[in-house]
């Protein structure tokens, strides 16, 4: 993916700005916000929001602006993968500057940990997406909303049926759109037959020769289940899945050998931790379920929001079933917070979803999204 010779440098140059969605553009004699966006077909507002701290009465000549690109930054037709992550997120936060981002960590293979937050609330929530590697629609799900929802705060708009600054005024949303990106990029083909980690994750899997390889991987390419490595009930979720047969680094189901001894779950708890969130929403598919409990443990208010969920969305509000019911982060965030956490299950079909049902997920989710901001 990475340039090697002069000709694929010229070439990505070329493409960057398509790829990121802005321009740098240096300022000429004559230059104003309403000629420049008629040369590259956006809006004057646009060019303001980019720019907080230039004065479009007294551009000076040789000053260097960020012009956004009269299209959206988040593709939602394209598998998404780490690199794509990091473009997506540089591409808002230019478009956008009171969208900020901060690295959380990184995988045990180097890749980032992406943090984005905006608003200005002291009500926190945290939204996460992609646990699960072969889940990955969740992401582009999630960075849609984003996306959406920072163009709303921008132009003074609505997002589903509310106002964007209000939501902004109120909550500081953090929001991890890819919690496990190794996995991912293995899913997506980010990762390519034959590397080192392509060969690894294959070993790991040849023990277990019934799951498709990789569109069966759920875990980090560790061959650790994310979602199973949160410490609420992790002694049973690990009773219950070894007794599956997955008592070893497995593409899903294999809980660890200690809660939070994996770099992305440690960097969640951290996150969490630190930041003491009203409300938490986890990204997983499929089914169209929206899971509130652990235990018999029913935070206050709780089922009230989940009921407003499954009423936007269509979604089934449930308990989440004995075998899978340990050692989630909605199950940690319950256990320990006894506030409102939710897993949604977006979509229908078997994992990894196909992007054919990007629109409809994504509509069925935005009241959701925007609900989780609201309360
Ligand atoms: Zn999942």
């Amino acid at each position: 993916m990475y340039p090697s010779g002069r000709e694929d440098i010229l070439t990505m140059q070329r493409l960057q700005p398509y790829l990121l969605g802005y321009e740098r553009y240096m300022i000429r004699p004559g230059d104003s916000y309403y000629g420049i966006a008629r040369r590259f077909g956006t809006t004057v507002g646009a060019i303001s929001v980019a720019n907080p701290n230039a004065d479009p009465r007294r551009l000076q000549v040789g000053q260097y602006l960020t012009v956004p690109l009269g299209f959206p930054v988040v593709p939602t037709d394209e598998p998404f993968t780490s690199e794509l992550l990091s473009l997506c997120i540089e591409g808002l936060t230019a478009r956008y500057p009171f969208l900020t981002r901060r690295r959380l960590g990184t995988t045990a293979y180097g890749r980032p940990l992406y943090l984005l937050q905006m608003g200005q609330g002291r009500r926190r929530v945290i939204y996460n997406a992609s646990h699960h590697a072969n889940e990955w629609i969740t992401t582009p799900i999630l960075m849609k909303f984003i996306e959406e929802y920072a163009s709303a705060v921008a132009r003074g708009g609505r997002i589903y049926d509310t106002d964007g600054a209000s939501l902004f005024r109120r909550n500081l949303l953090l929001a991890v759109p890819m919690v496990n990106p190794d996995g991912v990029d293995l899913v997506t083909g980010a990762i390519e037959e034959g590397s080192l980690e392509y060969e690894r994750a294959r070993q790991i899997a040849a023990y277990f020769p019934g799951l498709p390889f990789p569109e069966g991987w759920k875990a980090n390419l560790l061959g650790v289940d994310l979602n199973l490595n949160y410490p609420a009930g992790w002694e049973q979720a690990r009773e219950n899945k070894y007794a599956q047969g997955y008592d070893r680094p497995a593409p899903r189901d294999f809980v660890g050998l200690a809660p939070l001894d994996q770099q992305e779950s440690a960097a969640m708890a951290r996150l969490t931790r630190e930041s003491d969130p009203a409300l938490t929403l986890s990204y997983h598919s499929q089914g169209e379920v929206i899971y509130w409990k652990y235990l018999n443990i029913e935070p206050p208010g709780a089922e009230e929001i989940g009921r407003a969920f499954a009423d936007s969305s269509g979604y089934l509000l449930e308990d989440t079933p004995f075998a899978s019911g340990f050692g989630g982060y909605k199950d940690w965030f319950i256990r320990e917070y006894k506030r409102p956490g939710y897993t949604v299950e977006v979509g229908r079909g078997s994992n990894p979803l196909p992007l054919s049902q990007f629109d409809s997920i994504y509509q069925k989710n935005l009241g959701i999204l925007t609900l989780g901001l609201k309360l």
